[in-house]
């Protein structure tokens, strides 16, 4: 930053002053004086602008130093009268704490509500709370704390149960309503009461200030210099990038030192930016001003003096100071808060408190927080000034809510959102309510902010302007105050109560008013409409007031006064409606089956609707509480039934439903998607409670009321199908009304829909008061309907049904008793089932099924019931009864019109439709006469139990002829002619069922009226019934079996069929041809010696005659021969980094220019591993495929930029076939072929020549390098070295290979290097025949631990693509060095036997200690053919690798026994002497080595540890080159290797031709080992190393991913409290913990960006780069969701191994059930880890999910 001014040395300046001071005598001066406020003010003016804003570069530390010394020393000397320290704890000691905890949540702190105990979801318990409650044992929900809020424990009111924990449970004996200033000396609160005040005062001053340049009176300084700060301010409307280019374009700073701003300014809400001289300020000002001020309204930035602003750092100092200082004591909280409540001289509103409250929304950020924060410790934990406060609060309510309107900051930071903690105390509420009128007031500040209205008062929401828009969402917020204070129900009504209640329900209704009948919607006709009308604003505030419509009823509902109130209030409110709807209301009479009604003209195809009815549904709610609680019964005379006009009632909620029907019907399609989308969300599950069910209940009160002839004419009118049913004539339908075939199909619909409507008038009655029903009866009614669909996990249940206010849904309560639970397994999740037994309560017109459920529950049902060799019809189920007061609806199902209805719906059907009637209305028919039925039946029973006597008599009504037409056939009459009628075959079923009803009914009635009543003979009938039914069953289920029998034959024969033509095909492996693999061991023991070994002179050879391997390849389909100098086939395969097997995360990565990786550390930090899908091609082909790959992909950049899951530039394709991700191809090798030659050298000999070719081939390497280097210095080169005989320096051998498999070797060669060292290919570097051989060893090291972690035996449980994998590696890394130089080859070979036999002339030669063995072995093996072709003697490969193998053992032997310290020496040992032999020489081994080293080695008494340690130490080399030489050289495993158990050690040293005893390759061969072993311990690195240096020891355990806690809120609390580790402090928005390595990052973030090669990454993507070599595995805390990286382009979100007790994962943490641990799953992704498949799953999931792709993964 350039500041014009140098740094004054500010502290040095004052030093002398400081040595000076004395608070002690300040504070006695202060004590003298008659105006403190003065005197103290002079001293903070002469002091505060010298601490505080000295320069541009603020320093806090320094700042809060003086601060505490100069200014709070003194206020604290004086508060106290003696030292501070002193006298703050004496208080402390004397403070009888509060019960509340209060403690302030952090933001993203886990806080925990009881679901069974809290008063409202707001009450929250901080973590330790928690665990020390009794709700940690009920069902409680977790969420992570948005900032501020605080724990509620020990508050009685918020819960109903437990309301302390063990902490702050209350001590009896306390009184704990004790005043607590009687424990303070009067002089002690009197000087407290000055000292508060002042500071109070002083900090509001200078808070709510608002000059730039001045001072408050008082305070002006001594001195003042031309030293100004630019302050800018936060906004919500300017994005970071905006700030942070603007900030750099105006006050030249780095982009670091602009985000640094920015940071600041958007978490303090202001940060100077500039300081020095006014001019030079006023310029950045100006500059930013201008720079933002284009589209939008300016960044605010003012200049500033620095004393002004010191004085606000101190006045939040100060605040913080008073926060501090009250937590000593709850005496001085409360004189904080009588001080801040105290009126001021200007009267109302004048308190401190007042003050800061009205200024709320002028201030910056950081000062409200700090304030808010101030009021939360003090005004909020003192229960008597919480009352005062809250109190003024609801005073300035009105005003509070309109400063937040105009204010541009979040809620959060408003005053205003200080509500919930004050409005959700009940008595606080309830208070509110009575003495200030709360509700009241918020409703009518609420409507007053909605003030665009229409013509007739309705709120208008169209064409709103972005202002407006704002305006309106900030003004919701009110409705979650009111949510607030209805939260708790009053369990006693006052008078005063009852009051302000029914005024506040007047304030609500007037709101409901403005909302009947907005945004009504004409229908169409002729063309499209033009614009989508605006409906979204209306539904918001529907769905925002649907619960607090719900509240006002249940409030009504506990007051029986209240209610009636209430009722009366609603009803006028809706008759002042209707006088408002004028729309084409002219007197009509309609009349059918001999009834005729009155009725207006109206057709809601040509006139106005609305959807919005909430005065009616209101209505509809209390006129069924009315009948729940009985009102309408006990006290009928206070109702004003007899003002109830029932076709008034009914009017709109019928136009509505209609208004559904006929956008169902398409009749409405013109008028475009909004309508659609009302329609949808009036069913909607959010909105429903309070849209049609209740227009549902409207229609039933009304329809109760009504003759139903009556209101089923008006319905038919309403729905416009009145003249269709009304002619003389309506049952010949088919042959009067054929003019236009859509308004017949629409008719149809409608007709459908009616009758749909007049079966849920009828049988909709699980609402309490409707009909005789329990809340939980109704929740269990919802719930079976849904699983009727299918089983649901419990989420999707929760989904289905509607919360209430609490967010609970009441279904754990029920659930159990109509489903089952069934676990989930590793993936999945738990789901639900029905109980057999609830099925019957199926209603397949269940009111809240969408047509896409009906059917689907329809489906299921039917199969289900087939499934059990049941009839599959879906009978109407038996309903509960109706309230008296809804009793008379079932009238409607026996009513003449109805009966006309069915029976020409029934005549219709007669003939194949021809589109005069469907399928679907015959259905609804059947169904409406199955419910008379079962009404009738149960009629029948409750008349036989109460001798009741009912006029129900369904089916003499339908047996009787038509009436309207005389003559026309009875309803049974056609159902009787319809059953067999062949075109109805579906309906059979259900036409049985009801003649079969029928007459079971009429022989009821026929015994009921001859013989009196009796059980008996109602049971035997049924009996018979039941007899014949289940016959008839039994034939069908038989049927059905043979049937299913046949089906299932045929379907595994075509199994079978498919199985065989593909296996071929797909499922080809080597493995079926390749002679080494066990399967053909059985039948082809080819071997010449019984003993199978895969190493050495006499290892297994096959057979001879070559088997030949033949292959498919997948792109051409043709065959094709494995053979050297044949076509190639490759393999596809992918080469990635790892760091799965490090032990050392710690070590920084390689420079890729400069490593060298001949030798791999034993720590194995970093590798190369190697992978494939086992699908085989043709090189030319795959080299086809790729070439088109590539193209596709460039025109498909050019095209648009879309991303691809995988990177074509490097090289990366998916396979054709299984389309997993790939970047390179292996070629497939034959095996070598080798021949057994005879007499081989020993060890000694075969060193012994191998030295003289190396000495050979060193001197001939340098004199060709010296003649090349042409300035021949030959001084070393003299000794000249004779090869000995047989060793041909010049030989170049002939490359066996066909010229297409080199060119594979290449590309698969320089794959590795390029991949493995991050560098660009380059095919001619030494380092590619290492980095093969190095992924070679670290492939089939990580398999071989990959099968220890599974417990799978060695050989026989790899999957053949791993087995394909491993073979052709390792054959590839035998033939690797054939196109490469192979005096590069030759070269490494001498280095890497240096190592192991130590060579003067080589240098640099590693520790044995810091090589891994294993790794040594491969590359010392595989580069040896580049030796060994120059040689003609007879030598063989195979003595050479026995010879390598044994070395190499010993020396591993050794490496173990140098890192093995036996510290943990047990005691029980000596089990038995079988193995004495290898503890004696283990023994002499290791005192031998202690003789070379001497100190670092301990003393061993006995061998036993020891060659414990040795084999556990040396298994995993022992069956890592097991595998390795079984994939070079074919040699078939012996069984025991193909099993898991004892036997495993002696079977691997057979195998790889080793003694037992392995010490005995040290002891036999003492003359040559004992050298090496000197020369080992001889080096330098080892003599230095010692014990100090942590040892890789041996065995290497696996690495596990992290453990994680088994409660899931132990992480959250652990990110909690994780802070951004780069910017000073802060919290982490988005903490995300690595499973690897346990780090905590802050993701996601701007702060924590970082710089990786070249590009800016997110934390998350750089810590992937040095954890997991660009490979991540992470959990999102806050999320709950694990993430996967690979590179900075590749990442997916996978399933976070946590479960609720549901058996569901929870991703992002809505639903707040706790979570637990699922350790299967944690071990499934650990496994993906450890098998190096995390990029294969990001593969598979982005081409699953293209979303995916589009995500900026490397900023994570
Ligand atoms: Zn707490
Ligand atoms: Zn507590
Ligand atoms: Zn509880
Ligand atoms: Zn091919
Ligand atoms: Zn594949
Ligand atoms: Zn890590
Ligand atoms: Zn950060």
């Amino acid at each position: 930053m350039a500041a014009a001014e140098t740094d004054r040395d500010a502290p040095s300046a004052l030093c002398s002053e400081f040595l000076n001071f004395s608070a002690k005598d300040t504070a006695a001066k202060w004590l003298q004086v008659s105006n403190l406020p003065k005197e103290v003010y002079q001293h903070l003016a002469c002091y505060v602008p010298k601490i505080y804003c000295l320069g541009p570069n603020l320093n806090p530390q320094n700042e809060d130093l003086l601060a505490q010394l100069l200014l709070q020393g003194p206020l604290e000397w004086y508060l106290c009268g003696e030292e501070p320290s002193v006298g703050l704890s004496k208080l402390e000691q004397n403070n009888q704490p509060s019960q509340l905890c209060g403690h302030v949540f952090k933001v993203g702190e886990p806080t925990y509500s009881c679901r069974e105990c809290a008063a409202d979801p707001t009450c929250v318990l901080c973590m330790q709370c928690f665990l020390g409650s009794v709700h940690k044992e009920h069902r409680y929900r977790m969420t992570t704390s948005g900032g501020g809020g605080f724990c509620d424990c020990g508050d009685t009111e918020a819960w109903k149960k437990g309301p302390y924990c063990q902490k702050h449970e209350p001590n009896i004996s306390d009184s704990s309503q004790k005043d607590p200033l009687a424990n303070l000396s009067a002089e002690m609160i009197a000087r407290t009461y000055n000292v508060f005040s002042i500071i109070l005062k002083y900090a509001v001053d200078m808070l709510t200030w608002d000059k730039e340049d001045e001072l408050p009176e008082g305070l002006e300084p001594p001195a003042r210099g031309d030293m100004y700060y630019c302050m800018l301010f936060n906004d919500e409307v300017h994005t970071y990038e905006q700030v942070i280019y603007t900030l750099q374009k105006a006050v030249n700073c780095t982009q670091k030192e602009a985000v640094s701003f920015a940071t600041t300014v958007d978490r303090d809400g202001r940060k100077s930016v500039r300081f020095g001289d006014f001019q030079f300020c006023e310029q950045a000002k100006s500059v930013i001003v201008r720079n933002t001020s284009r589209q939008t309204k300016p960044l605010r930035v003012q200049v500033m003096h620095s004393s002004v602003v010191a004085h606000q750092c101190f006045a939040l100092k100060a605040l913080n100071w008073l926060g501090q200082t009250i937590r000593y004591s709850d005496a001085l909280r409360r004189i904080l808060c009588q001080v801040g409540l105290q009126r001021g001289p200007e009267g109302e509103n004048s308190s401190l408190v007042d003050k800061l409250m009205l200024c709320d929304s002028k201030m910056w950020k950081g000062a409200r927080n700090v304030y808010h924060q101030l009021f939360m410790s003090s005004l909020l934990m003192d229960p008597k000034y919480k009352k005062l406060f809250a109190i003024q609060f609801a005073r300035s309510y009105q005003r509070l809510q309109t400063d937040f309107m105009e204010d541009d900051h979040e809620r959060v930071v408003s005053v205003t959102s200080l509500s919930v903690q004050l409005f959700t105390a009940p008595t606080v509420a309830r208070m509110l309510i009575t003495d200030e009128n709360l509700m009241t007031t918020i409703i009518r500040t609420f409507v007053d902010h909605l003030r665009h209205r229409d013509l007739q008062g309705r709120f208008q929401f169209e064409r709103y302007t972005a202002q407006q828009a704002f305006k309106f969402r900030r003004v919701q917020s009110l409705i979650g105050d009111l949510k607030y204070v209805l939260i708790s129900r009053p369990t006693e009504w006052t008078d005063q109560l009852r009051e302000k209640y029914l005024e506040g329900f007047d304030a609500f209704l007037e709101l409901l008013k403005c909302m009947q009948g907005m945004d009504p919607v004409v229908r169409q006709v002729g063309q499209h409409i033009e614009m989508e009308p605006e409906w979204e604003a209306a539904f918001t505030l529907q769905m925002k007031l649907t619960h607090i419509i719900s509240m006002m009823q249940e409030w009504c509902a506990s007051d029986e006064r209240v209610l009636i109130e209430a009722y009366k209030k609603s009803l006028s409110a809706l008759t002042h409606c209707h006088s408002g709807f004028t729309d084409g209301e002219q007197p009509i009479t309609l009349s059918m089956c001999g009834h005729s009604v009155d009725t207006i003209r109206y057709c809601v195809s040509q006139e106005k609707v609305s959807i919005h009815l909430p005065v009616s549904r209101l209505l509809a709610g209390l006129h069924a509480l009315l009948s729940k609680i009985e009102v309408a019964y006990r006290f009928p005379e206070q109702l004003p039934l007899s003002e109830l006009s029932p076709p008034m009632l009914i009017e709109h909620p019928l136009r509505c439903l209609v208004l559904c029907a006929q956008v169902h019907a398409g009749m409405w399609r013109r008028n475009g998607f909004s309508l659609v989308n009302q329609i949808y969300y009036y069913h909607n599950v959010k909105c429903r409670v309070e849209m049609f069910d209740k227009d549902l209940i409207m229609l039933q009160a009304g329809a109760s009321m009504m003759d139903p002839n009556h209101f089923l004419m008006i319905m038919l009118s309403r729905f416009e199908l009145y003249h269709i049913f009304s002619s003389a004539d309506c049952r010949k339908r088919y042959s009067r009304e054929n003019a236009n075939k859509d308004v017949v199909q629409q008719n149809n619909t409608l007709i459908e829909e009616m009758l749909h409507l007049i079966i849920m008038i009828v049988g909709e009655r699980y609402t309490a008061g409707v009909g005789q029903v329990e809340i939980t009866d109704e929740i269990r009614r919802e719930i079976v309907h849904q699983l009727c669909i299918r089983p649901m996990a419990h989420s999707e249940l929760v989904k289905a049904l509607p919360e209430n206010e609490n967010k609970e849904t009441g279904m754990e309560r029920v659930i159990d008793s109509v489903a089952l639970f069934k676990k989930p397994g590793v993936t999945g999740r738990g789901l639900y089932k029905l109980r057999p037994e609830c099925a019957k309560m199926f209603n397949l017109y269940f009111h809240h099924y969408s047509r896409a459920d009906q059917s689907k529950a329809e489906e299921a049902q039917r199969k289900i019931k087939r499934q059990n060799g049941e009839d599959s019809v879906l009978p109407p189920p038996v309903l509960p009864r109706f309230c008296p007061l809804f009793a008379s609806l079932v009238n409607i199902l026996q009513c003449d019109v109805l009966l006309g209805i069915l029976g020409a719906v029934l005549q219709w059907a007669m003939e194949p439709s021809g589109g005069h009637w469907s399928e679907s209305m015959l259905q609804r028919v059947l169904h409406l006469i199955g419910m008379g039925l079962v009404e009738e039946q149960q009629h029948l029973i409750s008349s036989a139990e109460d001798y009741n006597d009912t006029n129900f008599n369904f089916t003499l009504k339908i047996s009787r002829p038509g009436e309207a037409p005389a003559n026309t056939a009875s309803i049974l009459a056609l159902l009787e002619t319809l059953q067999n009628a062949p075109h109805l075959e579906v309906h059979k079923d259900m036409i049985r069922w009801i003649l079969k009803t029928v007459a079971y009914i009429k022989t009821t009635r026929e015994c009921t009226a001859s013989s009196p009543p009796s059980d008996s003979s109602g049971h035997s009938q049924e009996e018979t019934v039941r007899d014949k039914e289940k016959a008839e069953r039994k034939r069908k289920a038989e049927m059905a079996r043979l049937r299913r029998e046949k089906i299932m034959a045929q379907m595994s024969e075509m199994q079978r069929h498919f199985i065989n033509e593909n296996k071929e095909l797909f499922q080809q492996s080597l493995e079926d041809l390749d002679p080494s693999t066990s399967s053909t061991l059985e039948h082809s023991p080819s071997s010449c010696d019984s003993a199978l070994v895969c190493v050495g002179p006499r290892r297994w050879r096959a057979g001879g005659s070559d088997r030949r391997q033949v292959v498919t390849c997948i792109l051409c389909q043709e065959e094709q021969e494995i053979r050297s100098d044949g076509k190639a086939m490759v393999l596809a395969a992918f080469v990635q980094r790892s760091t799965v097997m490090s032990k050392n995360r710690k070590r920084p990565p390689h420079n890729p220019d400069k490593y060298d990786p001949l030798f791999m550390h034993p720590d194995l930090s970093f590798g190369t591993h190697t992978g494939s899908c086992g699908h085989i091609m043709h090189s030319h082909c795959w080299q086809r495929y790729f070439e088109a790959v590539q193209a596709k992909e460039q025109r498909r950049q050019q095209r648009l930029r879309v991303h691809t899951s995988y990177d074509v530039e490097n090289g990366e394709f998916l396979c054709p076939l299984c389309e997993c991700l790939s970047n390179t191809v292996i070629p497939l090798l034959p095996l070598t072929k080798t021949c057994c030659s005879s007499e081989q050298p020993d060890l000694s000999q075969w060193l012994n020549i191998t030295s003289h070719q190396m000495k050979a081939l060193i001197s001939a390497h340098r004199k060709s390098k010296a003649s090349s280097a042409e300035a021949a210095d030959e001084t070393d080169g003299v000794n000249d070295c004779p090869p000995p005989d047989g060793f041909r320096l010049d030989h170049t051998p002939k490359n066996p290979y066909s010229s297409t498999i080199k060119e594979m070797l290449t590309t698969f060669g320089t794959a590795t290097y390029k991949v493995g060292l991050k560098v660009h290919p380059n095919e001619q570097d030494p380092r590619v025949p290492i980095m093969c051989w190095g992924s070679c060893a670290y492939t089939i090291q990580s398999i071989e631990r990959l099968l220890v972690d599974e417990e799978k035996p060695l050989f026989g449980s790899l999957p053949c693509r791993q087995d394909d994998c491993l073979s052709s590696l390792t054959r590839f890394g035998s033939a690797c060095w054939t196109v490469s130089s192979h005096t590069t080859v030759q070269n490494h070979f001498i280095r890497l036997l240096a190592a192991l036999v130590p060579d003067p002339r080589v240098e640099n030669s590693p520790c044995i200690l810091d090589v891994d063995m294993f790794h040594l072995l491969v590359s010392l093996v595989l580069s040896h053919p580049a030796v060994l072709c120059l040689d003609s003697s007879g030598l063989s490969a195979d003595a050479a690798q026995l010879h390598f193998l044994h070395l190499i053992t010993v020396a591993h032997v050794v490496q173990i026994l140098l890192t093995s310290l036996p510290e943990e020496v047990r005691m029980e040992q000596e089990t038995g002497g079988a193995e004495r032999e290898e503890e004696e020489s283990v023994c002499l081994l290791y005192n031998t080595l202690r003789s070379l080293l001497g100190r670092g080695l301990r003393e061993v008494s006995s061998g036993w540890h020891l060659w414990l340690c040795v084999k556990a130490g040396i298994l995993p080399y022992l069956r890592a080159a097991a595998l390795f030489f079984h994939y070079l050289n074919g040699a078939p495993a012996p069984p025991e290797l193909h099993a898991l158990g004892a036997g495993e050690w002696e079977a691997l040293c057979g195998y790889l031709c080793l003694p037992s005893n392995l010490l005995q390759l040290y002891f036999n061969n003492l003359d040559i080992m004992e050298p090496l072993l000197h020369g080992w311990c001889s080096h330098p690195a080892l003599q230095a190393l010692q014990s100090s240096v942590t040892l890789i020891r041996f065995p290497r355990e696996s690495n596990h991913l992290i453990d994680l806690p088994g409660d899931y809120s132990a992480l959250i609390n652990q990110a909690s409290s994780f802070t951004c580790p780069k910017s000073g402090g802060d919290k982490s928005r988005v903490p995300t913990l690595c499973l690897v390595c346990g780090a905590m990052l802050c993701s996601q973030s701007y702060c924590c960006q970082t710089e990786l090669e070249g590009e800016d990454v997110g934390a998350c993507t750089a810590h992937t780069f040095t954890c997991g070599a660009g490979v991540g595995i992470f959990l999102r805390v806050r999320e709950s969701q694990v993430l996967f990286l690979a590179g900075k382009t590749k990442g997916c979100f996978y399933a976070p191994p946590y479960l609720d007790d549901y058996g569901e994962t929870d991703q992002g943490l809505r639903r707040g059930n706790p979570l637990h641990l699922c350790h299967e799953r944690y071990r499934k992704i650990q496994k993906l880890w450890r098998q190096h498949s995390i990029t294969e799953e990001i593969g598979h999931a982005q081409e699953a999910n293209q979303t995916l792709v589009g995500i900026d993964w490397q900023h994570l």
